[in-house]
C-alpha cells in the first residue's frame, strides 16, 4: 500500500464511510436533491454532535464550502479579514471573490498562521469611509494552514472583537477534526459556544470520498442558502452519496478517531525527524502537519525514493501531511530515508571530517 505525505486528501475512503456509502446504495430508489432519509439522518447527527439547532448543507469541496458560505455573509462591497496564508487567499483561485460578486479579501499577517484580536481590530477600524470595502466577516482556519490550532480562549477573544465590530465569523474547518482532537474539547466549544457563526466542516481529509458540510449556527445567515448552493453548481442530485458517508464518520465518533490518529502520526514524524542534523521544524506540531526545512539535496533523494511532499504551501519548507490511515511504518520508513539522505550530504561546517566518515558507511 503506497503512502506518502503530500496531502491528507491523498488518502482513500475510510472503511466506516465506505460501509455507509454501500448501505445508502442498497435501499433502492430514494428522493433526490437532499430529500432522502440519509441526508436527514446526517443533518440530525450533526445537530446532535454540536448540541444545537443548526442549518446544514452539503457541497462537493472545501473551496465551494468556503466561497459560498462567505457569499452568504457579505455583499459585493464588503470585505473579509483573513490570514495571508489562508486557503481562501492562497488556494481558491479567487472563488470567494467570485461567488460573493466582489467582496475583497483583506489578507493580514499573524504569528503561527493565526489571526489575532489586535490585527482584526486594526484592520476593521483603519478605514470607515465608503471608498474602502467595509469589513463584514472574519475567516479563521482551524486547524491552520501551518498546522497550529487556535485555543478556545483565542477564539473567544477574536469573537469578542468581531461582535463589537459587527463582523460575522466563518471557520474553514477543512481539518476541524484534527483541531478538536488536539484540544480535547467538545466541538461546540470551538464553534458556536465561542461565537463562530458558520463552520465549513471538512469531511474529505478526514476519510470521506468527497464532500464538506456547511453548518450555520447563526441561522439567519442561511436565508436563501439553498439557492446559492444550486447556482454555484454544488447541489448534488444524488445527495445521499455525498451525505451518507458522514454517518460512518459520526457513528462512534470515527471522525475524531481519524483526526487523533493523523495527529499522532504527525507527532511521531516530528519526534523522528526533529532532531536530525540539518532539519529544522518550522512550527509547533499541533495537528496533522509537520513543516520542516530540509536541505534541497536531501529532498531530491527522498523524491528519488518515491516520497511525495509539497514545498510551496504555507510559509515554505517541506509540508508533510499525515492522514487518517498513515501507518507508523510509513512514518518510520520516511524518517529512516531522510536520515540516510542527510548522512550522504557533503557537510557544510566544522564537523565536516567526522560527518564525511559517517556518510561513507
Ligand atoms: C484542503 C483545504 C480546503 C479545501 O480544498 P478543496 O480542494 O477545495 O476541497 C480548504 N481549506 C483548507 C485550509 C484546506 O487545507
Amino acid at each position: 500500500m503506497t503512502q506518502h505525505f503530500a496531502s491528507d486528501n491523498n488518502a482513500g475512503i475510510c472503511p466506516e464511510a465506505m460501509a455507509a456509502l454501500k448501505r445508502a446504495n442498497a435501499t433502492g430508489h430514494e428522493l433526490s436533491y437532499g430529500e432522502d432519509r440519509w441526508t436527514a439522518a446526517v443533518c440530525d447527527g450533526l445537530r446532535a454532535l454540536f448540541q444545537t439547532d443548526c442549518e446544514v448543507y452539503f457541497v462537493f469541496n472545501g473551496t465551494a464550502a468556503n466561497s459560498v458560505a462567505l457569499s452568504a455573509m457579505c455583499q459585493p462591497f464588503h470585505a473579509v479579514i483573513c490570514h495571508e496564508l489562508s486557503h481562501i487567499e492562497t488556494d481558491e483561485c479567487g472563488a470567494p471573490e467570485f461567488f460573493s460578486a466582489g467582496s475583497k479579501l483583506l489578507a493580514v499577517e499573524g504569528p503561527l498562521g493565526k489571526l489575532t484580536p489586535d490585527i482584526i481590530e486594526y484592520t476593521a477600524t483603519k478605514r470607515s469611509d465608503m471608498h474602502f470595502p467595509k469589513p463584514k466577516a472574519v475567516s479563521l482556519t482551524q486547524s491552520t494552514e501551518v498546522g497550529t490550532v487556535y485555543t478556545v480562549e483565542e477564539l473567544r477573544a477574536i469573537a469578542a472583537i468581531a461582535k463589537r465590530r459587527g463582523l460575522n465569523i466563518h471557520m474553514d474547518g477543512a481539518r476541524f477534526a484534527n483541531a478538536v482532537a488536539t484540544l480535547g474539547c467538545h466541538p461546540s466549544e470551538i464553534t458556536w459556544r465561542a461565537g463562530i457563526d458558520v463552520l465549513c466542516f471538512g469531511g474529505t481529509k478526514n476519510g470521506l470520498p468527497v464532500g464538506e458540510a456547511v453548518i450555520f449556527f447563526k441561522k439567519e445567515l442561511a436565508e436563501d442558502f439553498a439557492w446559492r448552493v444550486k447556482q454555484a453548481g454544488q447541489l448534488a442530485s444524488k445527495m445521499r452519496f455525498v451525505s451518507a458517508p458522514w454517518l460512518g464518520l459520526l457513528e462512534n465518533d470515527v471522525w475524531l478517531r481519524n483526526g487523533r490518529h493523523a495527529n499522532a502520526m504527525a507527532k511521531r514524524l516530528a519526534d523522528h525527524i526533529g532532531g536530525l542534523e540539518g532539519v529544522n521544524l518550522m512550527f509547533p506540531v499541533e495537528s496533522n502537519a509537520v513543516f520542516a526545512e530540509i536541505p534541497p539535496p536531501a529532498q531530491a533523494k527522498l523524491r528519488e525514493k518515491g516520497w511525495r511532499f509539497y514545498t510551496f504551501i504555507g510559509a515554505g519548507g517541506c509540508r508533510l501531511m499525515c492522514a487518517w490511515d498513515t501507518s507508523p511504518d510509513t512514518v518510520d520508513r520516511f524518517a529512516a530515508d531522510l536520515a540516510k539522505a542527510l548522512h550522504g550530504l557533503a557537510p557544510a561546517r566544522e564537523a565536516a571530517g567526522e560527518a564525511r566518515g559517517r556518510g561513507r558507511r
